[in-house]
C-alpha cells in the first residue's frame, strides 16, 4: 500500500466535468489500495481573474489583502472535489493550508514554507479519509494567510510529500510530461522520460511552466520522487529524480523561454565596485526575485546595468529602483517587458533538430521589439501618469507607445527647461555632478 500525493493543476479542475474526471482518478487510486492525499489548484484562470480584480481596486494592492483574496480560488476546487468524492462513497475531506499546517514566513505573495505540521493529514489518513488540500496557501506566524508564488500548488504537493515521506508525488497537468522545449512553439519537441532535479530546476526557472521552480528545488533538497503526468490521457509521464548514469550523457536537455519577465536598465551608472549590491540589495529586501544581471563594458567610467525581475513585480520595484538609481547617480531607468519568444523559438528549433546550443540569451535588438517604458528620474510630478503606465506595463499592454511618448516628450521639455534655468546638468561631461556613492 503506497502513500501517494496527487496534485491537479488549474486546467485539470477547470470545470465540473473535469472535477468528475479527477474524482475518477482519485477513486481508482484508493480502490487500488493506496493512501491518497490530493492537492488542488484553483480553476484555470481564476487566480488571474482575482488578480485583475485587485488591480482594478488598487495599482499596488496591499499584499496581505492580495493573499487573502488569491487563497479563495483553491477553496472552491477542494470543497467541490470533496463533495463529489463523498457523493461516491469515498470518505474525503477538504482542508485549507492553515488546517494542514503549512507554516510560512511573511513574504506575502511569495512566502517560503518554514514548517509543515502534518498531524491533521496523518490523522485523516489514519482514519482512511482522503485529504483534499488547497494548494498555493499557508499561514504565517500571525495566522495571516500567505500564498507561495504563482504555480505554488506544486510546492504544496512536494512539501506535503516530503513531510509525509510519501512514496510518490504525481503532478497531474494538461501536458503528459516535460518536453525538450515548448511543444506549442516547436512541434518536434520530445517528451523526456526522466530528468535530474538540477536540470528540471534549470528549465523551470528559465520558463518551462510545467513545474514551479521552487517546488523542484524543494523536491531535490528532500529527495521527493516527482512525476509529471497528464490528467487527460493515460500513459507514461516524466520522472524527476536524482541524476543517474544515462542522464549524464545528454548535452542539452531542453530549451525554455519566459515571457513574463521585465528587464530594468539603468543607463549611465558610475562604474564602481559595490554598485550592484547597492542597487539590488533593496530589491531583494522587498522580496523581488532578480534573475539575470547584465553589466555592460563601461565608457568614460559610466556603464549600463540591466537585470530582470518578474513582470508582476514591476509596480513594486520601480519606486525602489528609482530611489537607488538617483542615489547612485544613474541617468535614467528604463523598463522592457521581455518578449523573448522569437529567440527562444529559434534556439529551441535547433535543439529539436539535434544540433547543440551552448547558451542563449535575449539580445538587446530582440528586446527592442518589446514594448518599452522610459522614466525620467527627476520627473516626480508625473506620478499619476507613471502609475498608469506601470499598471498597463505590468498587465502586459502592447499599446503603451503613446502614453510613453507623451511622458518622454514632456519630461524632455521640462528637463531642458530646468537645465537651462539652473545650469543643472547630469551626465558624463559633468562628472562632478555624479553623487559619489560607493557601497
Ligand atoms: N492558483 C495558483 C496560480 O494560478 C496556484 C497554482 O495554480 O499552482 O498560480
Ligand atoms: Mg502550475
Amino acid at each position: 500500500m503506497a502513500l501517494i500525493v496527487q496534485k491537479y493543476g488549474g486546467t485539470s479542475v477547470g470545470s465540473i466535468e473535469r472535477i468528475h474526471r479527477v474524482a475518477d482518478r482519485v477513486e481508482q487510486a484508493v480502490k487500488e489500495g493506496n493512501r491518497v492525499v490530493v492537492v488542488l489548484s484553483a480553476m484555470s484562470g481564476e487566480t488571474d481573474r482575482l488578480l485583475k480584480l485587485a488591480h482594478e481596486v488598487a495599482a499596488l494592492p496591499d499584499e496581505r489583502e492580495l493573499d487573502m483574496l488569491l487563497s479563495t480560488g483553491e477553496r472552491v476546487t477542494i470543497s467541490l472535489l470533496a463533495m463529489e468524492l463523498r457523493g461516491r462513497g469515498v470518505d474525503a475531506r477538504s482542508f485549507t493550508g492553515r488546517q494542514v499546517g503549512i507554516i510560512t514566513d511573511s513574504a506575502h505573495t511569495k512566502a517560503r514554507i518554514t514548517r509543515v505540521a502534518a498531524e491533521r493529514i496523518l490523522d485523516a489518513l489514519e482514519r482512511g479519509v482522503v485529504p483534499v488540500v488547497a494548494g498555493f496557501q499557508g499561514i504565517n506566524e500571525h495566522s495571516d494567510v500567505t500564498t507561495l508564488g504563482r504555480g505554488g500548488s506544486d510546492l504544496t504537493a512536494v512539501a506535503l510529500a516530503g513531510a509525509l515521506k510519501a512514496d510518490r508525488c504525481v503532478i497531474f497537468t494538461d501536458v503528459d510530461g516535460v518536453y525538450t522545449t515548448d511543444p506549442n512553439i516547436v512541434p518536434t519537441a520530445r517528451r523526456i522520460d526522466k530528468i535530474a532535479y538540477e536540470e528540471m530546476l534549470e528549465m523551470a526557472s528559465l520558463g518551462a511552466k510545467v513545474l514551479q521552480s521552487r517546488s523542484v528545488e524543494f523536491a531535490a533538497k528532500y529527495n521527493v520522487p516527482l512525476e509529471v503526468n497528464s490528467s487527460f490521457k493515460e500513459g507514461k509521464g516524466t520522472l524527476v529524480k536524482r541524476e543517474d548514469a544515462d542522464m549524464e550523457a545528454v548535452a542539452v536537455s531542453g530549451i525554455t523561454g519566459d515571457r513574463n519577465q521585465a528587464k530594468i536598465t539603468l543607463v549611465g551608472v558610475p562604474d564602481k565596485p559595490g554598485i550592484a549590491a547597492r542597487l539590488l540589495g533593496p530589491v531583494a529586501k522587498a522580496n523581488i526575485l532578480v534573475d539575470m544581471i547584465i553589466q555592460n563594458v563601461s565608457h568614460e567610467s559610466l556603464t549600463d546595468f540591466s537585470f530582470t525581475i518578474p513582470r508582476v513585480d514591476v509596480n513594486k520595484a520601480m519606486p525602489i529602483i528609482q530611489d537607488t538609481a538617483k542615489d547612485i547617480g544613474a541617468k535614467s531607468v528604463s523598463v522592457t517587458l521581455t518578449g523573448c519568444h522569437p529567440l527562444t523559438a529559434r534556439a529551441a528549433r535547433s535543439t529539436a533538430d539535434g544540433s547543440e546550443v551552448d547558451s542563449a540569451a535575449a539580445s538587446e535588438e530582440h528586446c527592442r521589439r518589446a514594448p518599452r517604458v522610459r522614466f525620467d528620474l527627476r520627473a516626480r510630478r508625473r506620478a499619476a501618469a507613471r502609475r498608469r503606465a506601470l499598471r498597463a506595463a505590468a498587465a502586459g499592454a502592447r499599446h503603451l507607445g503613446r502614453v510613453h511618448q507623451d511622458l518622454d516628450r514632456r519630461a524632455a521639455q521640462r528637463r531642458l527647461a530646468r537645465r537651462r534655468g539652473r545650469g543643472h546638468h547630469v551626465g558624463p561631461d559633468r562628472p562632478d555632478r555624479v553623487p559619489q556613492g560607493g557601497g
